[in-house]
Formats: C-alpha cells, structure tokens, sequence
C-alpha cells in the first residue's frame, strides 16, 4: 500500500525502479535462469516493495547493492541520486553520489558528471565549504564550467565573500557572454558598505568609483557615494551623487530626495531646494516630492497654505499618504466636531497603512516596508522598486 503519498512523489522512483528492472532483465541472455539471475529478481521486487511502503531507506540499499556501478548503469545510479536530492532527502543522495565517484573503472566523463551532482547535493546540504571545493575541481578539468560558476557565485553571496563573488561574475561573464555588471557593481558596493561602516571612508568611496565604472546605472553606487559625502560633511559632492539617480532610474528618485534637501539645506541653498522640489514635482510627481513641497510651504508660509496644496495634488492623484498627511496639517487648526471627525480619519489611514508594504520586486512579486538591492525572496539584484499608485508612491 501506497498509504497517502501522493503518486507524483513515489513515480519518479517506481520508474527509476523500472529501469532497473529493464537493464537486469537485458543482461539475461541465458536460456535457463541461473541462480544469479534469479537473485536479482528477488532483489529487485523486494526493493520496489520497500519502495511502495515508503521505506526509501532499505529501498535504496537494495538498488544501490543489486546493480554495480559501470558505464551502463551510472546514468541510472545518478538519476536516483537526483531524485533523492529533489525530494529533499540529501543524504541518500550524497550516498548514491558518492558511490559512484568511488568506482575506479568509470570514464572520466561520467566521474565528473557523479561529482557536479554530487556538489549540487552538498549544495543543498548546506554544507557549502564541500560543494566549493567541487566545484573548483571542475572547473579545472573544464566540465560544466558555467554552470559550477553559476554555482560559485551562489555560494559566495551566500557567504558574503564580495571578493571571490566579483572574481566569479567575472569568469562567468567570460564563459557566457552573458552580462553580470549590474551584480559585480552590487558587489563592490557591498564591499564600500563594509568600509564606510568601519569609518574608512576614502576606501568606501574607493570601491563605490569601481561599482561606477563597473556599472554607470547603479543606483546604489550613487547614493553610497552621497551618504559618504553627506558624513564627511562634503555636501557639494553628496548633491551631485545624489541628483545622478535621477538619470540612472527615476523610479527610485523618491530614495534620495529627503537627504538631497539635507545636503542643500546644510549648503543654505533654499532656492536649489524649491527648483529641483518642482522639477522633480512636475515631471515625476511622486508623492514622497509632493509630500516635501508641502512641508516646504509649511515652514514658508503656513498650515492651511500647505494643507490646500495637498488637496490640489491629490485631485490629480489620489493617493493614501497624501490623504494621510493633509488630516495631520488639518488637525492644527481645526476644532469641534470637524476635529473629532478627523482624528477618526486619521485612525483609519494610519490602519491602511501600517499595513501596506511600500516596495515590491519586479521579478517575484516579493513585498515588504524595507528597500532591498538584492531581493530576499527570489535573490534578484535591482528588482525591487518602490511600489506605485494610490497606495505607494
Ligand atoms: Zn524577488
């Protein structure tokens, strides 16, 4: 009996059980059947009984012990292997592995077939120290080299070892012609975070000219560049960094645009401030500018002069956080029961928001209240954006 185990988990190894079953009963040619051949058949079904009775362990010790390992059976042998890994079980799968690589008659070709596999499953294991190694190994007897990159690369993000990560990208941009400056850029901003978190600010901005040239686009780069600055008290420098990210993706203006007013604040640079506040306003729009420019007309002028120029931005668009901050401003000066009746609002738009995540990734869909340059779900670099329309930007 099969129990509850849904038929598509048991299939895969019923069908590698039938191939086995296949390649025995072609080495049979004699007539009459031998002792030997009669063993095997036994094996075979009892190892398909504890197959069916969820009893992969003993199943897999009668498989492994009734077929030897040799040219014709290895494609089978790693394929099961496979299939133990893909099912979670990693051990059986390192053991089915490692069986085979241990097997001196092999060709060289499929011995380093068994080892790529047998990485992927300490890979999985977590025990990625084992699975680098292999990995090297293959490369060096150039197999599968793209992919034991590909690998490595995973492995060292993993670890957190920028150094090796950009040696790799590098390589494996070689191997594939595949572009990989966008994530080397990555990289050696991970490196400058490093430095400027340890107070090593000219080998921070060191790494952050790399990420630049490395990728001109980075985002990242630039803001890295601006908070440097904007902590070594250059603000000049921070300003120019900063207003780079509009070129390089005005999706993510919104990111900079608080410490850019900073920076021309600390300048007492108040007419850069409402210039680039209504450029950014008009051909933009994001709520965060519309937000900034009227915390600008309230400290110029006053509540009620802010408070109608969000009501006149949010005719145009709609949006939570806009509502939410014109109730805040209106609260000031309003009193009785409009005052009561706002505090009622407020309550509400803080709930709606609180619950609202504020940036998503374009390639899995992840969502959260936190910027992310690498996203935690699916690992893609630059994916996540802020997220646009009423509720978000
Ligand atoms: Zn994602």
């Amino acid at each position: 009996m099969i129990d509850n185990t849904p038929l598509f988990i048991v299939l895969p190894f019923i069908i590698i059980a039938f191939m086995l079953g296949v390649f025995l009963g072609r080495r049979k040619p004699e007539k009459k059947p031998s002792l030997h051949s009669y063993t095997l058949s036994s094996d075979y079904f009892k190892g398909l009984n504890f197959l069916l009775n969820e009893q992969t362990d003993k199943a897999i010790d009668v498989f492994v012990g009734m077929l030897e390992v040799g040219e014709e059976t290895v494609d089978t042998h790693i394929s099961l292997g496979n299939l133990y890994r893909q099912r979670g079980e990693v051990e059986q799968a390192i053991k089915i592995h490692q069986n085979v690589i241990a097997k001196p008659s092999l060709s060289l070709a499929k011995r380093n077939d068994a080892l790529y596999e047998l990485a992927k499953d300490f890979m999985n294991a977590g025990l990625l120290d084992r699975a680098e190694n292999l990995f090297h190994e293959l490369i060096q007897k150039q197999s599968n080299v793209p992919s034991a990159l590909g690998y490595l690369l995973s492995i060292y993000q993993q670890e957190h070892d920028w150094e090796q990560a950009i040696l790799i990208a590098k390589k494996l941009e070689s191997a594939t012609n595949e572009p990989y400056s966008q994530q080397v850029a990555h990289f050696y901003c991970e490196l400058a975070l490093i430095n400027h978190n340890a107070g090593h600010s000219q080998a921070a901005l060191k790494q952050v000219k790399k990420a630049l040239g490395t990728d001109k686009l980075s985002v990242r780069a630039s803001i890295l560049e601006g908070e440097i600055n904007k902590k070594l008290g250059n603000c000049k420098a921070a300003t120019r960094a900063y207003r780079r990210v509009e070129q390089q993706d005005p999706l993510l203006i919104s990111e900079v645009l608080g410490a850019l007013l900073q920076c021309y604040k600390e300048l007492n640079n108040t007419k850069e401030i409402k210039t680039y506040l209504e450029h950014v306003l008009n051909k933009y729009g994001g709520i965060t500018s519309i937000l900034l420019c009227a915390q600008q007309i309230q400290k110029t002028q006053d509540d009620k002069a802010a408070a109608l120029f969000i009501v006149s931005t949010l005719r145009k668009k709609p949006s939570i956080r806009g509502l939410s901050s014109l109730i805040d401003i209106s609260l000031d000066f309003t009193k009785g029961t409009a005052h009561d009746n706002l505090l009622i609002l407020q309550e509400i738009t803080d709930k709606l928001l609180e619950n609202k995540p504020v940036y998503q990734c374009t390639q899995c869909g992840f969502n959260g209240k936190s910027m992310h340059w690498q996203c935690p779900s699916c690992k893609s670099w630059s994916s996540t954006k802020p997220i646009q329309g009423i509720e978000g930007e």
